[in-house]
C-alpha cells in the first residue's frame, strides 16, 4: 500500500462533518455491534483522485491519510465521442471504487485533472487540443450526474502540480512551477503557495510556449509549440520519420518496422544500449526543455522547478543533466542562481494523487 501521509491529520469528526461530542459508526453501523468512537478514521471519508490524460485513465481512491485503497486504469479512447469518454472516465471511477470495497455513497468527492484549459470553478473543459471534440464540455456536470458525487475539475498539470506540492516539496517554497513531459506538455504554477490558473483560467500551458515558429504543427493549430517539438508524440514521430528516411535504430529490432508499440520505456532501452538516433532524438527534447526552464525562470525566478510525466519518469537519468545545462546556457545569467531543477517522485501517482488534494480541500 502507497502512503504518503501528506495532510495535516484532521480530527475524523470535523472531515465527516460530525460534531466531537457524539460517536458516530463504521461501515459496521447496519449490523450496530461496533459504535466507533469520533477519532477512528473511516472509510467514508475517503476521496477519488482521476488522473484523465489523453491517452490513460487512472483512478485512485485515498484514505483520510492519503493511502491509496484502491485503484483502476482504462484506456481513454479520445478518438470515440465525449459521451463516450466521459462514461469510461465514470466507469474507472466505479472501478477503483469497487476495489477499495466502498460504494460511491462513502466517497466525500471526485478531484479530476483534464489536459487542456479548464474552468474550475463552472468545471468546464474549455478546450483540449489532444482530445477530437472536447470544446466547452461541462465535465463535472457530466460526471456528478453519472456518478452522484461532488466532483471537482481542473486542468491535469495544475491538479499534478498540486499533489507534488502539497505532499513532495516539504520546504513549501513560496514559488514553484511544473513542467510535466508525456503525451503532450503542461505546466502548473504555484505562486505565493497557492495554484495559479490566471484570470481565465488557462495560465500554465508551457506546452504552447513557441519554441521555434518554423518547427511542425502543434495540436493546438499554431508551428514550432515546445509541445510539438518534445512531448513523447513528438518523440516518436521524429523517430517514425527518421526511420521513413533511413536513419537506423534498435527500435525497430524491439517493435517491428512501423514502431506501432513505442513507448518511453522502448527509448530508455534503446538508450542504453547505444542507440545514436534515439540518443540525438531525447537529447533535442531534453535541450528545448531547458530552453523552457530558461524562459520560465527568466520570467517568474521560482525557488523550485519540478519535472514530471511519463517521459521524465523514464528517462529522468538521461535528461536532466541536459535539461539544467541547457537552462544555465539560456537564463539570463544570475537568473538560475539558487533555482532547483529536478525530477518529481509521484511518477505517475502525481495526478492522482492531486486530484485527491484538491477533492480533500474543496468537498463539504
Ligand atoms: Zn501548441
Amino acid at each position: 500500500m502507497f502512503h504518503l501521509n501528506v495532510l495535516p491529520r484532521e480530527p475524523a469528526w470535523r472531515v465527516a462533518g460530525l460534531r466531537a461530542d457524539k460517536p458516530f459508526y463504521s461501515r459496521s453501523e447496519q449490523t450496530n455491534i461496533f459504535p466507533v468512537m469520533a477519532d477512528t478514521p473511516s472509510k467514508t471519508d475517503c476521496v477519488v483522485g482521476v488522473d484523465f490524460g489523453g491517452t490513460k485513465l487512472y483512478a485512485g481512491v485515498f484514505s483520510d491519510k492519503m493511502e491509496i485503497v484502491g485503484s483502476a486504469r482504462k484506456s481513454t479512447k479520445p478518438q470515440r465521442s465525449v459521451e463516450a469518454v466521459i462514461e469510461r472516465i465514470t466507469k474507472v471511477v466505479q472501478e477503483a471504487v469497487d476495489e477499495a470495497d466502498l460504494t460511491l455513497k462513502q466517497i466525500k468527492g471526485v478531484g479530476i485533472g483534464a489536459p487542456g484549459a479548464v474552468d474550475g470553478e463552472a468545471g468546464n473543459v474549455i478546450f483540449a487540443p489532444n482530445l477530437p471534440g472536447w470544446k466547452d464540455v461541462p465535465l463535472k456536470k457530466a460526471l456528478e450526474k453519472s456518478l452522484g458525487v461532488p466532483v471537482f475539475v481542473e486542468n491535469d498539470c495544475n491538479i499534478s502540480m498540486l499533489g507534488v506540492y502539497v505532499t513532495e516539496l516539504k520546504s513549501k517554497p513560496k514559488n514553484a512551477f511544473g513542467i510535466f513531459l508525456g503525451t503532450g506538455i503542461g505546466g502548473g504554477i504555484i505562486i505565493n503557495g497557492e495554484l495559479y490558473s490566471g484570470f481565465n483560467h488557462t495560465a500554465g500551458e508551457i506546452g504552447h510556449m513557441v519554441l521555434d515558429p518554423a518547427g511542425p504543427k502543434c495540436g493546438c493549430g499554431n508551428k514550432g509549440c515546445y509541445e510539438a517539438l518534445a512531448s513523447r508524440t513528438a518523440i516518436f514521430k521524429r523517430i517514425q520519420q527518421a526511420v521513413k528516411d533511413g536513419e537506423k535504430t534498435i527500435l525497430t529490432e524491439i517493435l517491428g518496422d512501423d514502431l506501432e508499440d513505442m513507448r518511453s520505456g522502448s527509448l530508455r532501452k534503446a538508450l542504453r544500449k547505444g542507440d545514436k538516433l534515439v540518443e540525438q532524438v531525447i537529447r533535442e527534447a531534453a535541450e528545448y526543455t531547458g530552453i523552457a526552464v530558461a524562459n520560465l525562470a527568466n520570467i517568474l525566478a521560482p525557488e523550485a522547478i519540478v519535472l514530471g510525466g511519463g517521459v521524465i519518469e523514464a528517462l529522468a537519468d538521461e535528461m536532466l543533466s541536459i535539461i539544467i545545462e541547457t537552462a544555465n546556457d539560456c537564463a539570463m545569467p544570475g537568473v538560475m542562481n539558487g533555482v532547483e531543477v529536478f525530477p518529481s517522485k509521484l511518477g505517475d501517482l502525481a495526478g492522482i494523487t492531486g486530484g485527491a488534494v484538491l477533492a480533500r480541500k474543496l468537498a463539504k
